[in-house]
């Protein structure tokens, strides 16, 4: 996850040493800051951050459904207020695509509307409708040389909806599919079946993306519905919380437990984090702010994260994927939120332990 022309805290050769294949990019941010025309001027998005690999560009309209203050959806797009300096912007599929292709991606997303998990009905239809007709409209737009695009499919937790949103898109022949308006504060069973009711429409031979997920765990249950692709903020923003994924659940390295713990982050990962450093001394750099401990924890957290990928392509492979997805949903602890969530309980009311994230 790229957000801001960059992996946070982590440079490309780390991110390469690591086996990352394709990194994104966000469309909303990088037109705002530093601004098309500066890389335009660079030659393109790889160019500007010195990234060789894939890039997946975001069409910018979750960042306006999510972040922009002000807005106006009209008829080709919508009308919205900068979130750094109120100034009036406007994006539509036309202008999502544009961006996209000066930016150069190789991957570039169709904008959609995105609405809020807990929408009304008629909320939801409009957005799905919209999507579609945006859709067509993104698909006839230039591309930058060799780029492809995505389809998006929205519709909640409708199985309506996502049907006919799945398959009017389908019908573009996009080279690959989304399930978006998931990562919006969903809880955990919503999320699963709003992947459930688009996969079955999405041709299984082309990539089929889950925006914006999601933890380990729910990384290997996505595979299992049909999921190829995935970005996710989560390795790095609960690095800089002082928060470490393992194959065992979360772990805060910052809690005084690992005061004088001097085994790596996570026994056997092959990060260089957990080859060079101990617990007690990440936690030391964590609690006196020191810029080393939060990158040590993000290149840790990517390197899981690859890692757990890795394993699911091995398994699937060697034709032991359900034994793995078992084994890993026996030992990995998901976070009081997930299990709030599975529950159908409310975040506030339940107790925090001492080593649970905040995620
Ligand atoms: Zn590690």
């Amino acid at each position: 996850m790229g957000t801001q022309a960059s992996v946070k805290a982590i440079d490309p050769r780390e991110l390469g040493e690591m086996g990352t294949q394709i990194i994104l990019g966000n469309t909303y941010h990088l037109s705002i800051r530093p601004g098309l025309e500066i890389i335009q001027a660079a030659g393109d998005l790889h160019h500007f951050m010195n990234w060789h690999l894939p890039i997946l560009t975001d069409s910018g309209g979750f960042q306006v459904f999510s972040l922009a203050k002000i807005r106006k959806i009209r008829a080709h797009g919508v009308e919205f207020r900068s979130h750094l300096d109120g100034s009036l912007l406007f994006l539509g599929p036309r202008e999502a695509m544009e961006v996209q292709r000066i930016l150069g991606s190789d991957i570039a997303m169709v904008f959609d509307e995105c609405p809020a998990h807990n929408c009304t009905a008629e909320v939801a239809k409009e957005a799905v409708e919209r999507t579609i007709t945006w859709a067509k409209v993104c698909r006839e737009q230039p591309r930058a040389t060799g780029q492809v695009a995505f389809g998006i499919v929205q519709g909640g937790v409708d199985a309506t909806l996502r049907e006919r949103c799945a398959r009017e898109l389908v019908a573009m022949d996009f080279e690959g599919y989304a399930v978006g308006g998931v990562s919006v504060g969903e809880p955990e069973p919503e999320m699963m079946r709003a992947v459930e009711l688009a996969e079955p429409f999405l041709p299984a031979e082309k990539p089929r993306y889950a925006m914006g997920l999601g933890t380990p765990a729910q990384m290997v249950e996505l595979v299992a519905r049909g999921i190829d692709m995935f970005d996710c903020v989560l390795p790095t923003r609960v690095a800089r919380n002082g928060t470490a994924f393992t194959y065992k659940g979360t772990v805060s390295i910052k809690a005084g437990f690992n005061k004088a713990d001097f085994r790596p982050i996570e026994e056997g990962c092959g990060c260089y984090a957990c080859k060079n450093f101990t617990r007690a001394y990440l936690r030391h750099l964590l609690n006196v702010d020191e810029i080393l401990g939060l990158r040590m924890l993000s290149v840790h957290n990517s390197f899981m994260y690859m890692k757990v990928m890795q394993d699911i392509r091995d398994h699937i492979a060697a034709g032991t994927f359900k034994e793995f997805r078992e084994m890993f949903a026996r030992t990995y602890v998901p976070s009081q939120k997930v299990l709030a969530g599975r529950q159908g309980h409310i975040l506030s009311t339940l107790p925090v332990s001492e080593d649970a994230a905040a995620i």
